[in-house]
């Protein structure tokens, strides 16, 4: 036997259909592809600031202990995160990014067999970590681009274990009202979990967002996650959390592994907890970003869809991989979204003044046909 096509068939069943997350595309990658330089990436929703100061000096003077294992429950990151929220450190999971936290839960809760609910473009990690483990997902349509909740309710039956919400949603950067959001959870069977990504939720203007919070007291089936990445400025590091009732935390952390949070990211993220100057920079140059881009849309006559996060989905009404294929070639690297089947759409990343401009000069140039 010597077949190597036979490994596949040996894979459990979710995982032989299961396509990959794209990521997206290194700068580094499109360097050796075009051999450009000056390259900017609006692609993964990261923070154009960078990590702020006082995570860098937490970075900094913690390189003298990387020959010891990280603290594996993460006290201080924790003790920093409980007081920041009034929550109980039980509460809280680490995880290495929180799209580990997502994965956590599918892994502890689902079974082939059981169900998972989520809305039509909603994260495209959803339908991965179902499959992983062989449950079966059931999309709810979208509406105007976001969740249908109603229609979410609809699909939840006594097979549903876990419901996904995004909110902001990524891709669409739609927002849920907070008192409907309560209302779904409210209407969840006690049987199913809903999980509540907030992944941007600190460029929500009002602190509508820390509501979700108080709601950990009432529903002990919730999951709320968050992260470091966006926001903080500390994508590369890999560090988010889950808040939740301490029972849910302590069922997520059987099936985590013991040190999942490297010993930096830690430091890092306490740090970057307290640099209260870096957040609100971060927040004032996408507001203002988004502004400007959006302003380009109009004067471009594209539509868009209005976001909540720091990402912006354009409707260029015209398949959009020939227009991101072009803007590649003028070093701009966006995201297409085929895969959330919006395939006339682009996300784009809000960065600095300078690459939001490059960014609607080169589309501007592209839809000209100028390339
Ligand atoms: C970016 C993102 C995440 C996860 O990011 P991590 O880097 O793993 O923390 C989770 N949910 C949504 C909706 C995201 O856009």
């Amino acid at each position: 036997m010597n077949n190597s096509d036979n490994i596949y068939s040996l894979a459990v069943s979710g995982v032989q259909k299961l396509i990959p997350y794209t990521p997206g595309k290194p700068i580094e990658e499109l360097e050796r592809e075009l051999g450009l330089s000056n390259i900017i990436k609006l692609a993964s929703n990261e923070n154009p600031l960078g990590p702020g100061k006082k995570a860098l000096a937490a970075i900094q003077a913690t390189l003298k202990d990387l020959a010891l294992y990280p603290d594996g429950n993460g006290f201080n990151l924790k003790h920093a995160l409980a007081d920041k929220y009034a929550v109980d450190m039980s509460q809280i999971t680490l995880g290495n990014g929180s799209n580990e936290i997502l994965e956590l839960v599918a892994r502890a809760f689902l079974t082939p067999g059981l169900e998972v609910v989520f809305s039509q473009h909603a994260f495209a990690v959803y339908p991965i970590v179902t499959q992983a483990v062989g449950a079966t997902a059931v999309v709810a349509p979208a509406l105007n681009y976001g969740h249908d909740l109603d229609a979410m309710l609809q699909r939840v039956n006594d097979k549903t274990r876990l419901v996904f919400i995004a909110n902001p949603n990524n891709p669409t950067g739609t927002l849920l009202d907070h008192g409907r959001l309560e209302s779904f959870i409210g209407a969840l069977p006690d049987t199913c979990i809903c999980v509540l990504d907030e992944a941007y939720c600190e460029f929500v203007g009002d602190q509508g967002a820390d509501n979700s919070i108080t709601w950990l007291r009432q529903y002990p089936n919730l999951l709320i996650t968050r992260t470091f990445s966006k926001a903080y400025g500390l994508a590369g590091l890999r560090i988010g959390y889950g808040l939740s009732s301490p029972q849910l935390a302590d069922i997520l952390n059987r099936v985590r592994q013991p040190f999942n949070n490297n010993m930096l990211a830690l430091a890092a993220a306490e740090a970057a907890l307290t640099d209260i100057e870096h957040l609100q920079n971060t927040i004032a140059v996408n507001a203002q970003g988004m502004q400007f881009i959006t302003d380009g849309f109009k004067k471009l006559g594209l539509e868009w869809i209005p976001s909540a996060g720091n990402f912006v989905l354009v409707d260029l009404k015209q398949p959009a991989m020939p227009i991101y294929e072009a803007l590649l070639r003028k070093g701009v690297i966006v995201r297409p979204v085929g895969v959330y089947e919006l395939p006339n759409h682009l996300r784009i990343t809000i960065g600095t003044q300078a690459e939001n401009q490059l960014f609607l000069q080169a589309l501007t140039d592209v839809l000209s046909g100028n390339v």
